[in-house]
């Protein structure tokens, strides 16, 4: 009778994916957070298939070895970080879409699809899936669902959880679980779908999910607004959530950053304003949308700009796609990502400023303004280290800030390795203790990029 090979192996280190290769290692023991372990792992495993994910951890399990997941590597929380005593399982060899159901609309995709990828592929049939981390070129749809990752487009359709309908999930001891359901509604059972999206690989490996896709809108209209300054520009965001105007994109950038863009490509934002405000709307009505928007920031601005093609959006749409670029032209980057109750955004972009003057560290901002998720990014010269001394100082004092404003140490890219400490200030003991044991009751050795999240 024949046996699985995969079957009959005895140990990890025979596992044929096993390498231990000193390059495949330093490649894999970090994002792109900055976070630099002591040592690399013991070893990577670069699964193809689904049974080859399952032995890995039926074998660790066993073991009792850790297993740190790895999509992409372009996390910002140190999340796929690993080190010595560890062995990393890198998916994005898993790389195919399976099947695209353009009447259900839905995709079937591996977890080492890109992001982008997807949108290329459905884009002929005029849909396209709604999550778009500004990272998309790079970033693994894996990736993407164990951050819980959002986007530009976010702030109309709802972040990476609201675009999952199914999971299938390599559990720690090497069992396989469906989740979800490929139907818009259903209650049956807890949902294992939302506990699995933004648990940051600590409860499973996602080896296959089927992802919500939409109708490609009608048509967009865009518009980019200045400011006196960023705080004016934060109160004309809070006046268009308080209008019920849903924008697509609401984006804001602060002046040092507009400043470092100019820099970076040549435009000539800054001389405008001290921020900049990118609105656009979508679907039939989205003329009468923009205007409305357009009349909402009205008291706060001093110059608007409606784009009147699409060349003319696309520029206006490109200073924010250009921010990160550009400010990686300065020096090492780390990208803050905390979020606040909407109407506080002014606030929140004052108190950033406030830190950097008492830390004396360059923090530059931008934000996805309709969802309250601010990215103060912090500079420091390339050979500075931004995990320890001012740089880490200003971290915490951006936590407390959002804290006191109401809000979140992290909106979208997850809690890592980075930003441990302070999870147990907001979350409390009671919700912390019972995330823990959530934790063990998947994974009772735990193997699974222990260290992480929790
Ligand atoms: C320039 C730049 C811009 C960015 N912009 C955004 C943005 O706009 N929005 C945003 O949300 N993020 C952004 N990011 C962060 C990053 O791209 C996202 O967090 C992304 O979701 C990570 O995907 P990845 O494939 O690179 O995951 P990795 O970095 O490999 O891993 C991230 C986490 O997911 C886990 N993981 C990976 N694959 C799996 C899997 N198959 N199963 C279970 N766990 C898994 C890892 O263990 C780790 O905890 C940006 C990053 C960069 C560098």
């Amino acid at each position: 009778m024949h046996s699985d090979p995969l079957e009959d192996i005895g140990t990890l280190a025979d596992h044929p994916r096993y390498d231990t290769d000193l390059a495949a290692r330093a490649a894999a023991c970090t994002d792109r957070s900055g976070y630099m372990p002591d040592s690399p792992p013991d070893a990577v495993l670069r699964c193809h298939t689904v049974e080859e994910v399952r032995a890995a951890l039926r074998l660790a399990h066993a073991e009792g070895i850790s297993v740190v997941p790895r999509g992409a590597g372009t996390g910002l929380a140190a999340g796929s970080s690993a080190t010595a005593g560890q062995v990393v399982v890198d998916v994005s060899a898993m790389n195919q879409i399976l099947h695209i159901d353009d009447v259900e609309m839905l995709a079937v995709v591996q977890p080492g699809v890109l992001n982008a990828e997807v949108n290329a592929a459905v884009a002929d049939a005029g849909l396209f899936y709604a999550p778009d981390p500004a990272s998309t070129a790079i970033c693994s749809i894996g990736g993407n669902i164990a951050t819980n990752a959002g986007g530009m487009w976010c702030a109309k359709y709802g972040v990476t959880r609201e675009s999952v309908l199914s999971l299938l999930v390599a559990l720690p001891d090497g069992g396989l679980v469906r989740t979800g359901r490929n139907t818009i509604k259903g209650v049956t059972g807890y949902d294992l779908n939302a506990l699995f999206i933004g648990s940051e690989g600590t409860l499973g490996i996602v080896v296959e999910a089927t992802l919500r896709l939409r109708p490609k809108p009608a048509r967009t209209e865009t518009a980019a607004a200045y400011f006196a300054d960023v705080e004016a520009a934060g109160r004309a965001a809070s006046a268009i959530t308080a209008a019920r105007i849903q924008p697509s994109i609401l984006e804001l950038i602060d002046g040092p950053t507009l400043e470092a863009i100019d820099l970076a490509t040549g435009t000539a934002h800054r001389a405008q304003g001290g921020a900049f405000l990118l609105a656009q709307t979508d679907g039939y009505g989205a003329h009468l949308e923009l205007e409305e928007i357009i009349r909402a920031i009205a008291p706060y601005t001093t110059t608007v700009h409606r784009a009147t093609d699409e060349l003319e959006a696309q520029a206006l749409v490109q200073a924010r796609r250009d921010a990160i670029p550009s400010l990686e032209q300065l020096g090492r980057v780390s990208i803050g990502d905390i979020a606040v109750p909407r109407n506080r955004l002014a606030e929140a972009f004052t108190g950033l400023e406030r830190i950097a003057e008492r830390t004396g560290v360059r923090i530059f901002s931008v934000a996805h303004a309709a969802d309250g998720n601010l990215h103060p990014m912090i500079v420091v010269e390339p050979d500075e280290s931004i995990t320890t001394g001012p740089a880490k100082v200003a971290l915490g004092e951006m936590f407390h800030l959002a804290r006191d404003l109401g809000g979140t140490l992290t909106g979208e890219h997850g809690v890592g390795l980075l930003k441990r400490e302070w999870v147990r200030e907001e979350l409390g003991d009671t919700s912390l203790e019972l995330q823990q044991r959530i934790k063990q009751a998947f994974d009772p050795r735990g193997i699974l990029n222990p260290g992480k999240a929790l």
